[in-house]
């Protein structure tokens, strides 16, 4: 009898083992994410709302497309974000249901544009007139019709789900760096790893799917040493909307206060996105309100998103001027001339060139560190033709 007893009980030993094991790393992964949680806060920004700077959301779609909410549940969940303005993009050519749904809603400022699908992949079309005619589904085509009817051709997502096959670049005004849509494709093993983490704060989800975006990047200098592209962090957003606008935002610089007139609002907006005076933030590792970056030439100043030409002298001047712990990088024609902790610096530029800026966080945060925190868009010196 004994003879049989002894194995199974070394077999049961070893089984309560395994399950010991097993609990104790469980609980083990459980505690090591529940401290990053509850460790995680928004650094706030110092600044109030200068200088007309207002904060808004872009690329969302809403139940005429393929996203989960009616605008109204949308613009409530940008009035409770704090948004200050939000653009619809629902998939169309063009989707007038959307169009159709501007105004002010909830105190928050609701804009449309419609995503295509053109034979070169998503391009949003945002600010043209709405006319009954149909878009083409060629992409160039289509591109001259939106910059016909005043609009501008912004390229999604160029390196995910429907890839942008590059072409001619003449006309576009925009392409997506970051796109919060495409963090979902971030790999499994990570998604389900930080998966628990969702429920309880949607944006240290986010935060934590965010890596490193160099094709995106690249492909912007490249396109910028002949053309004039401007870069959106791009919410994508089809579902988790509050967790999305608090995620990725672009901070629109304005001449004046917004207008509390819808058309004079919306023409404020798009005017200054349309020219490039905007820079995009992850926000839900820390508010970005407050950032600039403008150049200087014979004492004036030269907003981001203008292309004067380089006469010396020249200089980039950045302002971050935030209570945590940043990294200020200033960029020529793809390359980092110059990096610092300082949070605030005028650098004389050293020829023609396409000037931008990126701050990355330097203070305790779920942010990948090699991810900018902050995009500037750029200020394109040119050089003088002979
Ligand atoms: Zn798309
Ligand atoms: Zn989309």
């Amino acid at each position: 009898m004994s003879e049989n007893h002894a194995p199974r009980r070394s077999r049961f030993r070893k089984r309560t083992f395994v399950l010991a094991a097993a609990g104790a790393v469980f609980l083990g992964y459980a505690a090591w994410l529940l401290i990053q949680i509850l460790s995680y806060r928004v650094y706030p920004t110092g600044f109030a709302a200068p200088f007309q700077e207002i904060e808004g959301a872009y690329h969302i779609h809403s139940l005429h497309s393929d996203g989960r909410a009616d605008v109204d549940t949308i613009a409530a969940a940008g009035a409770a974000t704090g948004l200050d303005f939000l653009v619809l993009t629902d998939h169309g050519s063009p989707n007038h249901a959307s169009l159709a749904e501007q105004g002010w809603r909830d105190g928050v400022l609701v804009l449309a544009g419609t995503e295509i699908s053109t034979s070169r992949g998503h391009l949003v079309g945002l600010g043209f007139d709405p006319a009954p005619e149909r878009f083409a589904q060629n992409a160039e085509e289509s591109l001259r019709e939106i910059n016909r009817r005043g609009g501008m051709g912004i390229i999604s997502h160029p390196y995910h789900k429907a890839r942008w096959s590059w072409g001619p670049m003449e006309g576009y005004a925009g392409m997506d760096i970051l796109n919060g849509n495409s963090l979902l494709k971030s790999g499994w093993a990570r998604i389900l790893l930080y998966l628990p983490a969702l429920p309880i704060d949607g944006r240290f989800f986010l935060l934590k799917l965010t890596r490193p975006f160099p094709r995106e990047l690249d492909k912007w200098d490249e396109l910028n040493a002949r053309h004039r592209i401007y870069g959106f962090y791009t919410v994508d957003a089809h579902l988790f909307y509050r967790a999305m606008f608090s995620f990725l935002r672009l901070h629109v610089i304005l001449d004046r206060p917004l207008s509390r007139d819808f058309q004079e609002a919306r023409r404020q907006v798009l005017e200054a996105i349309q020219a490039g005076k905007f820079y995009s933030a992850v926000d839900a590792a820390a508010q970005a309100r407050g950032f600039r970056f403008w150049g200087e030439k014979e004492g004036r100043r030269i907003p981001m998103g203008r292309e004067p030409l380089y006469e010396p002298p020249c200089s980039l001047r950045v302002k971050a001027r935030f209570d945590f712990d940043v990294e200020t990088r200033l960029i020529r024609d793809g390359r980092v001339i110059h990096s610092t902790r300082q949070k605030e610096f005028l650098f004389e530029a050293p020829g023609p060139g396409v000037y931008r800026s990126e701050v990355y966080l330097r203070s305790r945060t779920p942010l990948d560190r090699r991810v900018p925190w902050i995009i500037s868009n750029p200020i394109f010196f040119r050089k003088v033709s002979p």
